[in-house]
């Protein structure tokens, strides 16, 4: 099972009424941030993964060097979650990956075993060898 990030609990053939039912495209393809916020985008194929305004940290290590922890992400997906033991101890953590072009991006921490790592709940690793700021701010 893949584990959406979003919550998307509406389901349709709920109730069963039929008259209605409203053909709306359930396919998003790539979810695009405002233009006017400074993005860190897919390397690979340019798909906005993040907002500056969502970056907590920039000091935290990935497997192919520096990497950012981020508040929240998009077009994004999320593999199943995982005990592993890092660096700051044993966590929970679910791979993510770029949903257009499917490549793994870092991590995202489900759950903290230890109280003062507990802050990282819920937030989203990316690797910065995985990233591009778009436009070309500093
Ligand atoms: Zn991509």
């Amino acid at each position: 099972m893949w584990a959406a990030s979003a919550c998307c609990s509406r389901q349709a053939g709920e109730g069963g009424g039929s008259a209605t039912a409203a053909r709306t495209p359930v396919k998003t393809f790539q979810a695009y941030l405002p233009p006017a916020h400074r993005t860190y985008s897919c390397i690979h194929c340019r798909a906005h993964l993040a907002s500056h305004d969502e970056l907590i940290s920039k000091s935290f290590q990935g497997s192919q060097g520096r990497a950012y922890l981020f508040n929240s992400v998009v077009n994004v997906g999320c593999g199943p979650a995982e005990e592993r033991v890092l660096l700051t101890g044993l966590h929970a953590v679910a791979d993510i990956y770029c949903e257009c072009c499917k490549t793994m991006l870092g991590w995202k921490y489900e759950h903290a075993f230890e109280s003062s790592q507990k802050y990282k709940e819920g937030k989203f690793i990316i690797e910065l060898a995985h990233m591009v700021k778009e436009n070309g701010w500093d």
